[in-house]
């Protein structure tokens, strides 16, 4: 029986995962081996939906600039997008900024050390508060992001449709259940850290390492021989297609004007090239004695992750006394890096 009450349903799987981490998980990578909360919340509020390969860069920029949690609250929003600029998601990099403020001015600038009152934090759900408890804190939560429900419902032979509410449910007690159950502060850290070090690196979505996966001696998954049958999920998100017209325009002088997007909406509080929803619109945006001379570009395919963006460029050279919507303004190019631009609007700049 483990602190819970609840009978261990994988006998030895903690300690098995403990040791094999301490041999051969992820054991360099910047933000291990650190008790910083600060450091653990930025690197796993980062690694939510981007590799680790482009986190790395990331991580190392930011906190150069923003080296603690008062400098990242006392920071502008637009520093902020400015630096996040081409990881994508920026819901993440408003609400890192949001729990920032949060941390300095309701917590005094210490991070609180629970998972349930991490939760209560901008931008940290159930899974991101329990990573930074257990890893910081030592506190015995379980973490169950999209790569550690995949190695737990293998492991356990978990069949039943993680769409449904309950079932979710069911798993995170499975996972608690799982949970190392003494010396916390040393086995929880490396428990949580080794749980995401094999789903990254071992049980993968397609070919599954079972041959070197040091818990196969216990997964149901691999009795069976139904690793990939695993985990299941009945509902998939339906992708919606959209088509925008970029209004490049730029001065003789090379600056480009540029608008902060609204919120919420495609590219929230980025800046952006004028969007449009038809050439037609874009062509009535243009001063008429230049729409002659607006010249189209070739369309190109942006994928968020529940959309796919069909990008219309069109550029046209206008006079910088032009004014084309308020609260735009002409930006030399000198003036982009320090910008949060989406990433496509920044590859389209550079390219030239
Ligand atoms: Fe994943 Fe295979 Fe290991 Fe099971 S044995 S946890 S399916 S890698």
């Amino acid at each position: 029986m483990n602190p819970a009450g609840k009978r261990d349903p994988l006998p030895g799987w903690a300690a098995q995962v403990v040791r094999w981490q301490a041999r051969h998980g992820r054991n360099h990578l910047p933000w291990q081996g650190t008790p910083d909360p600060y450091r653990v919340w930025l690197s796993e509020v980062m690694l939510q939906q981007t590799q680790v390969a482009t986190v790395l860069d990331y991580y190392a920029r930011f906190l150069q600039r923003f080296p603690d949690v008062h400098a990242l609250a006392a920071a502008g929003i637009d520093d902020v997008l400015a630096l996040w600029s081409g990881l994508g998601y920026y819901s993440r990099a408003r609400n890192l900024h949001a729990c920032a403020v949060q941390v300095v001015h309701r917590h005094g600038g210490t991070f609180p050390r629970s998972a349930a009152e991490l939760q209560s934090l901008p931008g940290i759900g159930r899974s991101t508060a329990a990573a930074i408890a257990s890893i910081c804190f030592g506190e015995r939560v379980a973490i169950l992001d999209g790569n550690v429900r995949r190695v737990l419902a293998r492991a356990l032979g978990f069949g039943a449709d993680l769409a449904v509410g309950a079932n979710e449910r069911a798993l995170w007690e499975q996972a608690t259940a799982l949970l190392p159950q003494r010396d916390l502060a040393r086995a929880m850290p490396r428990y949580t850290q080794g749980v995401m070090d094999l789903g990254a690196t071992v049980c993968l979505p397609r070919q599954p390492a079972c041959d070197a996966c040091p818990v196969a001696g216990l997964c149901v998954a691999r009795q069976q021989g139904r690793a990939q049958d695993y985990p299941v999920r009945t509902r998939r998100l339906k992708r919606t297609a959209q088509s925008l017209w970029l209004l490049w325009a730029h001065t003789r002088d090379g600056a480009v004007w540029l608008r902060q997007r609204p919120t919420p909406g495609v590219w929230a509080g980025l800046y952006s090239l004028e969007l449009f929803d038809s050439e037609a619109d874009l062509v009535a945006a243009v001063p008429q004695h230049h729409r002659a001379s607006v010249h189209a570009l070739p369309a190109f395919k942006h994928v968020l992750t529940h959309k796919d963006l069909h990008l219309h460029p069109v550029r046209v050279q206008l006079p910088a006394r032009t004014r084309l919507a308020p609260g735009g303004a002409w930006h030399p190019a000198a003036q982009w890096p320090g910008l949060g631009l989406p990433a496509p609007v920044r590859k389209l700049l550079v390219q030239g």
